[in-house]
């Protein structure tokens, strides 16, 4: 349920407001709009007098919110939700951002040379794994720490910001003395004690979409980070399963478009673990930014068929150079900007 206030409420009034629901026992989330403040009410509603509620000075409407997630839902946050990565970007608004990097840390050479191209490009934010999700425990696993340790470095010599994968809760501390944004992995969007704990992180958050989740799913899933209190969330949209074989996952765009209908995140798009073939990317990123994508995450390599992860999907430094210019061009052609302000 949410309460919209009338564009005049005082703060007394909303305070009144939020007392009264949280009285009765439930949780209340205050949203500040450009238009009216709303306070979405979790929790069982039964146990609040909606009429009451609703006579209360201030009030304008109360509204049941049918969807199972609320907080993630654009009647609760009509205005899109900008979120910060350090100074580097702001992600929903009008510009289009830019990370890039390789799927894993290799060496301290590979991920240099990688954030050298990827600021030269102007991008915003570099991204490597440290903590690497394999499918196969026998596939290359991450450099760990001393990955965290490399990204950083290359991207603070370079201005750029960090986005790389937490897979655990024991990470979350690690990961985030390096990372300006936590990426959530495919295969970890139902974990729900990582969520739940990463609601606490005090970072922004990237949540990918899980490979066979419904967008339902994926907004319950960021819905269980946002009602911990952190407010940071910015979906993935990856690709998910389907019957096609010819591509590694088909990359769902539609949901571009579906989530800002129902939501209020921001969202970006991975064309390169979509498709997972390097002939593919370009063609994909450019749809997702003029679907609308708030920016997009490509894997580069400096030496693509010696990568030790998803080198065949990773671009070389020219061909991710080309793509960037020309989805400038699109992001232009829709009145926003991709990358770094020049
Ligand atoms: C990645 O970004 O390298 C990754 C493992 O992605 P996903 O979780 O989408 O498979
Ligand atoms: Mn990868």
């Amino acid at each position: 349920m949410i309460i919209i206030c009338e564009t005049k409420a005082t703060e007394n009034q909303i305070n009144a407001l939020q007392q009264k629901v949280r009285e009765a026992g439930l949780e209340v989330h205050r949203s500040d709009g450009v238009e009216h403040t709303i306070l979405g009410v979790v929790g069982n509603r039964n146990r609040l007098d909606m009429e009451a509620i609703s006579m209360m000075p201030g009030v304008r409407d109360v509204v049941i919110v049918s969807t199972p997630y609320k907080l993630a839902s654009r009647e609760f946050h009509p205005d899109d939700t900008i979120v910060r990565i350090g100074e580097a970007c702001l992600v929903g608004g009008m510009e289009v951002a830019v990370m890039a990097g390789p799927c894993a840390v290799e060496s301290e050479e590979q991920i240099e040379a990688s954030a050298e191209f990827v600021a030269a490009s102007g991008a915003q934010i570099l991204r490597g794994g440290a903590f690497k999700p394999r499918s196969s425990p026998y596939s290359y696993q991450g450099l760990g720490v001393e990955g965290l340790k490399l990204l950083r470095k290359a991207a603070d010599k370079h201005k750029l910001a960090v986005v790389t994968e937490v897979m655990t809760i024991e990470q979350i501390q690690t990961v985030s003395e390096y990372a300006d944004l936590l990426q959530v992995g495919a295969r970890n969007m139902q974990n729900y004690p990582l969520l739940t704990a990463l609601g606490h992180a005090g970072k922004p958050i990237l949540l990918k979409r899980g490979m066979s989740a419904t967008i339902q799913e994926w907004l319950m899933s960021a819905e269980y980070i946002l009602t911990e209190g952190n407010p940071e969330v910015i979906l993935c949209e990856r690709g998910i399963r389907t019957f096609e074989t010819a591509t590694r996952n088909t990359l769902d765009l539609s949901a571009v478009p579906v989530i800002k209908h129902l939501s209020h995140l921001p969202i970006i798009v991975d064309p390169s673990h979509g498709v997972g073939t390097r002939r593919f990317v370009a063609s994909m990123a450019r749809a997702a930014v003029a679907a609308g994508a708030d920016g997009i995450m490509i894997e580069i390599h400096p030496n693509p068929d010696k990568a030790l992860s998803d080198g065949p999907q990773s671009l070389p430094f020219e061909e991710y150079g080309l793509l960037i210019n020309r989805c400038r061009i699109i992001a232009t052609t829709i009145g926003r900007r991709l990358g770094k302000a020049k």
